[in-house]
């Protein structure tokens, strides 16, 4: 067998092109601010792509930079000030912060309503609750990749390789919500190859470059790998050995291009979302 490769840059240009509609069709303009601390090179390109796609769909962003040695004081100020900022419907602090900041702080600090990352505790009590209200964008684009693929997820056994809060925990609830049967794995997990190998749904977000292998998807699985890792040659891997993979699987996500592409797609959703839960 050789799996479909589910497309996320398709995918994602759709859901950008959605988003473009539905912000032609407001009396208004959403509007984004991206905070980034210090000169993360990563986390700056990164902004960039966020600030290009925000235009490319009439999203109104802005990028406030604050230097690496910024106090968490004067970032808790930021965040407060775009808290009370009308135009402003979604805010987002760029991961990971300088070391004299708390994330949780900050997290905690913006406005639920316009937590866009879905990182706030209110937002994560939301979605566990089963009543989603901003999702984190990682796990919400898994989760519309599934839907285009066609994956009917109720009942279906799913594993979900990796418990962070940014992509782990919320898939995992997610999951739940769509009626799966879900497991949570981590790298305290016994027999690890053993649990993936039961799942009709596996997702794997571990950071780990090509750690499940082949031998650890079942036959007609889909497999979805969030994990993208840059080896010493310089390639872009994912946490699934992909060929081995889809030898196995009936459908995976490629990396480059598969998860990666719709989390910025799903940040432009949210921001629509959360602007129309402001003012509606
Ligand atoms: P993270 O915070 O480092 O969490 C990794 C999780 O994987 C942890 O729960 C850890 O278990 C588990 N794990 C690590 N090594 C393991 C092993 N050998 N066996 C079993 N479990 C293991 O990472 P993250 O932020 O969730 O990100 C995961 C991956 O997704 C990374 O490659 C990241 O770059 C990628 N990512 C991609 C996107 C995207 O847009 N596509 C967005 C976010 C993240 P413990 O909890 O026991 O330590």
């Amino acid at each position: 067998m050789t799996a479909i490769l589910i497309d996320g840059k398709q995918v994602a240009a759709a859901l950008r092109a959605e988003v473009a509609s539905r912000v032609a069709a407001l009396t208004f303009t959403p509007g984004l601010a991206v905070v980034l601390v210090g000169d993360n090179p990563a986390s700056a390109v990164y902004v960039r792509s966020k600030d290009r796609a925000a235009a490319a769909a009439g999203i109104a962003a802005r990028t406030i930079r604050l230097p690496a040695d910024a106090t968490e004081a004067a970032l808790l100020a930021t965040v407060a000030g775009l808290n009370a900022d009308p135009a402003v419907d979604g805010i987002l602090v760029q991961l990971p912060l300088p070391p004299q900041i708390r994330p949780q702080a900050v997290i905690e600090a913006i406005d639920p309503a316009k937590d866009v990352d879905g990182f706030h505790p209110v937002n994560v009590g939301h979605l566990h609750d089963g009543r989603p209200t901003l999702v984190p964008c990682t796990p919400l684009g898994v989760m519309r990749l599934l839907a285009h693929a066609g994956v009917s997820i109720r009942g279906t056994r799913a594993l979900v390789l990796g418990r962070s809060a940014i992509v782990g925990k919320p898939m995992a609830a997610l999951l739940i919500n769509a009626d799966a049967t879900v497991t949570v794995a981590h790298s305290r997990t016994r027999d690890l190859a053993a649990e993936c190998r039961r799942a009709e749904v596996l997702v794997v977000a571990a950071g780990r470059a090509e750690m499940v292998r082949g031998d650890w998807v079942s036959n007609d699985s889909v497999v979805i790998d969030v994990g993208i890792n840059r080896l010493p040659d310089g390639r872009l891997v994912g946490d699934c050995a992909t060929a081995e993979c889809a030898a196995h699987a009936a459908a995976i996500t490629p990396v480059p291009g598969g998860v990666g592409p719709m989390t910025i797609a799903c940040l432009l959703d949210n921001t629509v979302t959360a602007a129309l839960g402001r003012r509606a």
